[in-house]
């Protein structure tokens, strides 16, 4: 029997203080009301340029090519390693988290042979235990980091792993999912082959589409390539085609609502200016960990490595993580994350990504946390987060 149409849509507004997706400015969000162009209008085309020429600006490079992928963050990676591997290659793989362990997923599909750097949770790579790995093989492809590991809260530092693939005559891929945007990424200086990102991370536009950059080596390992990508769809020679070509050739159906989206939120960053913009995301992402550390728990990445748009946090011994999230999200409206892996259950993630980040935010969910904690039996001295970040914010 039919039923007749549900509800009008009317989400709540919440504050996204999780891994992901994160706040979304209203100018982007009416960007993705403008009207729909052919995919081969010369006004699209204009825009799509426009895209591009500011990724490269975002992402630090002037000479690599640079488009949005249609999909999430996973499409920007599945499409990195469907274009640069091919089966039987070897793929080094440093694994110290969940995205880690999904580049490995995603290499394995492509009929590469994966070789791991197992790291532990919370820490980043030492560049000699990837070295002796890279060391014990005859050829390898690839070597792939995550940059910001969203499931940790880890940065890890590019340098020594770029000179270390170039050394081993491989190409350099990097996870900058969490980093594009918050911090820099650098993409010529720290000379990567390939980077991907997402636009609802710290670049403050909707999930939808992945940013990728990648470098005229990369380019011209994928136009040697002996086969075919495996992918039609996410195949990187015809993207560009779309994307770069002297004459556009059609590939698919570009989604210009989420372009748009994307473009305002670029117009955004560089209106903001990036080094102000990675200053912000420190200033509140170090005030959050003063307050958090101020109400007693622990923090699982030292600052010397941390990244500030995502800090995880121990749940206290006792504590009732899905409980307290519940209420967070039910009672104030505020949206942080559970631990993934490994860490479920036992983590709280707590993002302080592109819009989301303002030390408004920092405080109002001390506070929350303040309320709530000795509820679920971890007494707190009431107010002493949020006066220590009160004070980090105000010496900074
Ligand atoms: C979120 C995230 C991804 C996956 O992106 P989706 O948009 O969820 O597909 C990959 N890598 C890192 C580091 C992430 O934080």
């Amino acid at each position: 029997m039919p039923s007749g149409p549900v509800e009008e849509l009317n989400p709540p507004r919440r504050t996204l203080l999780g891994p992901g997706p994160s706040d979304v400015d209203p100018r982007v969000l009416r960007a993705m009301s403008a009207p729909i162009l052919g995919y081969l209008d010369p006004e699209f085309i204009k825009i799509m340029d426009g895209v591009a020429q500011m990724l490269r600006e975002v992402f630090g490079t002037e000479e690599s090519f640079t488009l949005p992928v249609s999909g999430t963050g996973s499409a920007g990676m599945e499409a990195a390693l469907a274009n640069l591997l091919e089966p039987g290659d070897v793929a080094v793989v440093v694994e110290n988290g969940f995205f880690g362990l999904r580049l490995e997923e995603i290499a394995s599909r492509q009929g590469a042979t994966v070789v791991p750097v197992p790291v532990e949770w919370g820490r980043p790579a030492d560049p000699e235990a990837v070295e002796a790995v890279l060391k014990q093989q005859q050829k390898v492809k690839l070597l792939a980091a995550v940059h910001a590991e969203t499931s940790t809260g880890v940065l890890q530092p590019l340098d020594g792993l770029s000179k270390l693939a170039h050394d081993h005559d491989a190409l350099f891929l990097v996870d900058a999912v969490t980093s594009l945007g918050g911090s820099p990424v650098d993409f010529d200086d720290v000379d990567i082959d390939f980077a991907y990102s997402a636009t609802q991370k710290c670049l403050g536009a909707p999930p939808g589409m992945s940013p990728v950059a990648v470098s005229p080596r990369g380019l011209d390992a994928i136009k040697g390539r002996t086969e075919k990508a495996r992918s039609w769809y996410l195949d990187l020679g015809l993207l560009l085609q779309y994307w770069a070509g002297g004459t556009r050739v059609y590939h698919h159906t570009a989604p210009m609502s989420m372009i748009y989206a994307l473009r305002e939120a670029l117009r955004l960053v560089l209106q903001e200016g990036l080094e102000n913009r990675f200053a912000r995301h420190r200033r509140n992402g170090r005030a959050l960990r003063a307050g958090l550390s101020a109400l007693g728990l622990e923090l699982l990445v030292p600052e010397e490595y941390c990244t500030y748009q995502l800090t995880s946090v121990h749940v206290p011994e006792g504590v009732d993580d899905a409980g307290l999230r519940r209420r967070l999200l039910t009672e104030y409206n505020i949206e942080i994350g559970g631990g993934l892996g490994q860490f479920a259950s036992k983590m709280w993630r707590i993002g302080l990504m592109g819009e989301s980040s303002t030390s408004s935010n920092v405080l109002i969910l001390l506070s929350s946390l303040e309320a709530l904690l000795p509820q679920f039996g971890y007494e707190v001295a009431t107010g002493a987060g949020v006066a220590a970040a009160s004070q980090s914010l105000a010496s900074e």
